[in-house]
């Protein structure tokens, strides 16, 4: 009886992956699941310097441990030869898949060539891994929508735009500064890009004004998404921009650690006072500091990406792949990765400000009430 049902069970399994869907229910997993419980599961994360990577890492690696697998998981501190060295110990070491938040998404194709010799799958986990063929999966958050809630967020605390999306009251003109992300990270155009779509057409027809000028991605990235080099752009832009009186209104900021240098920029050139209030500074990823910053007044919004989620996402992933299986994929056209479109798993980003805080963060458990005091 019990093996009628489990082989019911693994031909529809099969039929459901051959149509594309994920539905399965754990008896279809069982038999398969025995054959690949314990083997080793490689995962590397690009830095330990930002909460977001070791929230990530952790719960994948627990996740994974509960389905009976081995975990080795690796930060590289922004380093690349580092993290180039861990995947080739993870590949050494008998790894049976990989997970990788990649640093610089072009600079492992050599990696995952040895990896795909060996059959070993990769999941390139929340970055694109650019420029090779063996990236089986991607799992990540829709990286353009982040990029056009971080500039209707910025339009928002602004007033050019309501909080219902309809026009406001400001008219402008309205001086604003952009940063990008690091440009060896493929999310961050995405996020530009994204946010430029939104902000093009008010900074046409002059409601925004890029006073330094300074618009294209490659002169607002910064390398490496380091909080110093962005605190250090910011401090140019005002001396160099808005040092005989015009003060700046809005940054747009495409992560957490760059608004928090951006906001110390301001702060020691005599912005965050009454007479002179902080401009209205975006963010990403809902770091405990920046949202204690939106608490308190001085950063106006963040974009929360649960990374709870995209674990959950990624282990079931790579979960099927170890039992000789499909993962779900609901994104096929998106994400090409300069030789293929990666089939990809997409979550959704939220806006976050003082208004939601609490039940997105608190309510939702991501984080207790007495880490935000
Ligand atoms: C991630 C963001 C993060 C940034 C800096 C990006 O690839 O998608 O969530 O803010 O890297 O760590």
């Amino acid at each position: 009886m019990r093996f009628t049902k489990l082989a019911v069970g693994v031909a529809l399994s099969v039929a459901l992956t051959a149509c594309g869907s994920s539905t399965k229910t754990t008896e279809q997993q069982a038999p398969a699941g025995a054959a690949a419980a314990g083997g080793l599961v490689g995962v590397t994360m690009p830095t330990k310097s930002s909460e977001r990577w070791i929230h990530d890492g952790d719960n994948i690696k627990s996740a994974l441990e509960k389905l009976g697998y081995k975990v080795d998981l690796q930060y590289a501190e922004d380093d690349i030869p580092t993290q180039v060295n861990q995947i080739e110990n993870q590949i050494t070491k008998g790894a049976k898949l990989l997970v990788i938040a990649s640093i610089d998404g072009t600079a492992i194709t050599t990696q995952l060539q040895e990896a795909a010799d060996k059959k070993i799958p990769v999941i390139a986990y929340d970055r694109l891994i650019r420029n090779s063929p063996n990236v089986d999966y991607y799992a990540t958050f829709d990286n353009f929508k982040v990029g056009v809630q971080q500039a209707t967020s910025l339009l928002t605390g602004l007033k050019v735009l309501k909080e219902d999306g309809s026009p406001g009251d400001a008219k402008g003109p309205l001086n604003v500064e952009l940063f990008a992300g690091s440009p060896d990270d493929n999310n961050a155009t995405f996020f530009f890009n994204g946010a430029m779509s939104v902000l093009k057409p008010h900074l046409d027809n002059g409601t925004l004004v890029v006073k330094s000028g300074q618009t294209q991605f490659n002169v607002a990235a910064i390398l490496r998404w380091q909080p110093a080099t962005a605190q250090r752009r910011m401090e140019d832009l005002l001396t160099k921009t808005y040092s005989s009186g015009a003060k700046v209104q809005g940054v747009l900021s495409p992560y957490d650690g760059l608004s928090i240098g951006i906001l110390s920029a301001l702060k020691s050139n005599g912005y965050g006072t009454a007479g002179q209030p902080y401009p209205v500074v975006t963010g990403q990823d809902a770091e405990i500091a920046s949202v204690k910053s939106i608490i308190a007044g001085e950063q106006y919004s963040t974009i929360f990406k649960d990374t709870r989620k995209l674990a959950e996402v990624t282990v079931k992933m790579a979960d099927a792949v170890l039992k000789g299986g499909k993962a779900e994929a609901n994104n096929t056209t998106d994400y090409n990765n300069g030789v293929k479109v990666v089939p990809s798993y997409l979550l959704q980003p939220v806006i976050l400000n003082k208004g939601n805080y609490q039940k997105e963060l608190i309510d939702s458990g991501y984080y207790t009430a007495d880490q935000l005091k």
